[in-house]
């Protein structure tokens, strides 16, 4: 047994949307901490799956569309009965619609509410099911600075990430005393294609780096510790927490 709080050796670990970007990330950073993770997204993650294996763990690939709460479960049994347990869920599949609160639509408020609210609500229930019976959980919800602030042209973004966060404290106060650790950890401008067009737009790309106390948008691999931690029992008593990992922006 390490007694580095820290490890996450004989830990399993589902990351969602981790074929990419900051899930892709995560992944990595809990399968170097020791974890075996199951991968769930709607592409499947074989380049990720790859990666962890490289780090000597294991690595399994889930097929699955978060736009409906359709393969929650199934994500949730595969995984226990194919890594042999869950002690580890990170919400992390989103997406993003951009477009003027006049001319919203409704297809873009669903989608987004639909995955990054609704289907994270309910891999948190089926995980959470299991988790409460053993005794011992972590939960990791991927909130963003829309968490604390009003955002511009990103309505239903801003709705679910606002959700996530309310969400991540209501469990937390449910679930603590299970043995379940609920938190989130907040982005903040991260480069992945899910800011590709910001990064592209000159104008809000100067803005966006005017204000990173940091100097630099921040990287997938920045995320890696703040997930580790709140992945293992450094944590144990941090409960409904949204830590901020910004370079600075929410200081300012
Ligand atoms: P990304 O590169 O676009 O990755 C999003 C991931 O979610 C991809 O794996 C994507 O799969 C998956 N996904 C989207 N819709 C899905 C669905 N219906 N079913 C299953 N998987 C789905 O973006 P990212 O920046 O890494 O975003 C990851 C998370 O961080 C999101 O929750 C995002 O809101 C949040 N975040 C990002 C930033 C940032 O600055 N980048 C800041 C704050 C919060 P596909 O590849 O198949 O689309």
């Amino acid at each position: 047994m390490s007694m580095n709080p820290f490890d996450l050796s004989g830990r399993v670990a589902i990351v969602t949307g981790a074929n990419t970007g900051i899930g892709q990330g995560l992944a990595l950073a809990l399968a170097e901490a020791g974890a075996d993770v199951a991968l769930a997204g709607r592409t499947p993650a074989e380049d990720t799956a790859e990666r962890v294996r490289g780090l000597g763990r294991r690595a399994l690939v889930v097929p699955a569309d978060f736009a409906t709460t359709a393969p929650v479960q199934a994500v949730v049994d595969r995984t226990i009965g194919e890594l042999g347990g869950l002690d580890i869920l990170v919400n992390n599949a989103g997406i993003i619609r951009r477009a003027d609160a006049l001319d919203f639509t409704e297809e873009d408020w669903d989608s987004v509410i639909d995955t990054n609210l609704k289907s994270l609500f309910f891999l948190c229930q089926a995980a959470g099911r299991h988790m409460a019976k053993q005794g011992r959980g972590k939960i990791i919800n991927i909130a963003s600075m829309l968490s604390f602030q009003g955002g511009i042209r990103v309505p239903s973004y801003t709705a679910s990430k606002s959700g996530v966060a309310g969400l991540t404290r209501l469990l937390a106060n449910e679930w603590a005393a299970k043995g379940i650790n609920v938190n989130a950890i907040a982005p903040g401008y991260i480069a992945t294609n899910n800011t590709a067009a910001l990064q592209a737009d000159e104008t809000r790309n100067r803005q966006i780096l005017e204000r990173i106390p940091a100097g630099r948008w921040g990287a997938p691999a920045d995320l890696g510790g703040a997930a580790v931690f709140l992945a293992s029992s450094a944590s144990d008593y941090v409960q409904g927490h949204i830590l901020a990992v910004d370079g600075g922006w929410l200081a300012r």
